[in-house]
C-alpha cells in the first residue's frame, strides 16, 4: 500500500536491526535487552514506550523458551506491535464525515519548511474529492512568493484561493476568506499562515490577530487550528510545537515526510509527549500523499 511504501525507510531499518540482534539467538539476556532498547529509542518511538516493550518482552521470555532465532524475532515483533497498539488511542475522522460547522474553519500553523503549504493543499485536495467545497485563505503574507507558490497548489487542487498579496494584512486576507466562504455556501476555509516573521512574538501576535478577525464573522471559528511538523526532525519538532501549544491553541498535529526517514516511530510517541492526536501524516511530496493517521494501520505497515 501507499502507506507502507511511504514508511518503508522506517519499516526496513527497524526490521533490518531486530533481526540483527536476534541472529543466532534463542534466549534473551541483559546485553540482547540493551540493544534491544536502543533500537527502540533510535526509531524514536520514546522512552516510556520503549520501556514498557522491554518490560513487557522481559515477562515474556520469562515464560516461554525459543528455539530458534526465527522464533524469537516473530515473538519480538508481535510483543512490539501490541505496545504501539495499547500505547495510544486515536478515532480517525475520515473526509466525507459530517463537519461541525459551516464554514468550518482550520487554521494551519507551523515553521517554514515543515510543509505547511504542500500539506494545506493536500488537505484541500481530500476535502473536495469527499465532495465537500473548499476555499484556501493565503494568510502568509509575509514570505515573498508564498502566494505563488501555494496558487500552484490550489490548481493543482483544484480550490479557489483567496489572497491580497505581499505585505497585505492577514487577519484581513482571512476575513475576505471567510466572508466569500459563507456567500459561496464553501463547506471547509483552509488558512495557511506564516512560518516565519521578524521575530517569534510578532509571529504569535498575527496568529492572535488572525483568530480574533476570524470570531467577528464566526464566534466558534478556527474550529481546528493544526500545527504542521517536519517528522525528519525527531525531538526537534517536539520542542517546536511545544512553542506553539504555548500560545495557540493547537487542535491536532500533521506530521509530514514520513517517507523521507527511518525515525518514524516518532509518529507514534508525539501524541503522548504533547497531549495532542496526530490527525494526518504526510508520505510523499504528490498531492495524496497525505493520509488520515490511524494508529492501527501504521502499526501494521511498520511492522505487520
Ligand atoms: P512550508 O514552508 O511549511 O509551507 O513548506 P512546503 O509546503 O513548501 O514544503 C517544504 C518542502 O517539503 C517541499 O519541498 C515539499 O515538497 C516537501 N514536503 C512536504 N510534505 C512532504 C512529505 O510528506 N514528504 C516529502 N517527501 N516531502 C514533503
Amino acid at each position: 500500500s501507499r502507506l507502507k511504501e511511504g514508511l518503508s525507510k522506517t519499516s526496513e531499518t527497524f526490521r533490518e536491526k531486530l533481526s540483527l540482534i536476534t541472529q543466532g539467538k534463542t534466549e534473551i539476556d541483559e546485553e540482547f535487552l540493551e540493544e534491544l532498547e536502543h533500537i527502540l529509542v533510535g526509531a524514536d518511538v520514546g522512552v516510556e514506550t520503549t520501556l514498557s516493550i522491554v518490560d513487557a518482552i522481559t515477562e515474556r521470555a520469562k515464560r516461554e523458551s525459543y528455539r530458534s532465532a526465527e522464533e524469537l524475532n516473530r515473538m519480538l515483533m508481535e510483543e512490539i506491535q501490541q505496545m504501539l497498539l495499547d500505547s495510544g488511542e486515536h478515532y480517525p475522522i475520515d473526509f466525507d464525515a459530517p463537519l461541525s460547522a459551516k464554514p468550518y474553519v482550520i487554521l494551519v500553523v507551523g515553521v517554514n519548511g515543515a510543509g505547511k503549504t504542500t500539506s494545506v493543499a493536500k488537505l484541500a485536495y481530500n476535502y473536495e474529492k469527499a465532495g465537500k467545497k473548499v476555499i484556501i485563505a493565503a494568510a502568509d503574507t509575509f514570505r515573498a512568493a508564498a502566494y505563488e507558490q501555494l496558487k500552484i497548489w490550489a490548481d493543482r487542487a483544484g480550490v479557489p484561493l483567496i489572497g491580497q498579496g505581499q505585505g497585505a494584512d492577514p487577519a484581513s486576507v482571512v476575513y475576505d476568506a471567510v466572508s466569500s466562504a459563507v456567500s459561496r455556501n464553501s463547506d471547509v476555509v483552509l488558512v495557511d499562515t506564516a512560518g516565519r516573521l521578524h521575530n517569534k512574538s510578532h509571529l504569535m501576535e498575527e496568529l492572535a490577530k488572525i483568530m480574533r478577525v476570524a470570531k467577528k464573522k464566526i464566534p466558534e471559528a478556527p474550529h481546528e487550528v493544526l500545527l504542521v511538523l517536519d517528522g525528519t526532525t525527531g525531538q526537534n519538532a517536539v520542542s517546536q510545537a511545544r512553542e506553539f501549544t504555548r500560545f495557540v491553541n493547537v487542535t491536532g498535529l500533521v506530521l509530514t515526510k514520513l517517507d523521507g526517514t527511518s525515525k518514524g516511530g516518532i509518529v507514534l510517541s508525539i501524541s503522548r509527549e504533547l497531549n495532542l492526536p496526530v490527525k494526518y501524516i504526510g508520505v510523499g511530496e504528490k498531492i495524496d500523499d497525505l493520509q488520515l493517521f490511524d494508529r492501527a494501520r501504521f502499526v501494521e505497515a511498520l511492522l505487520g
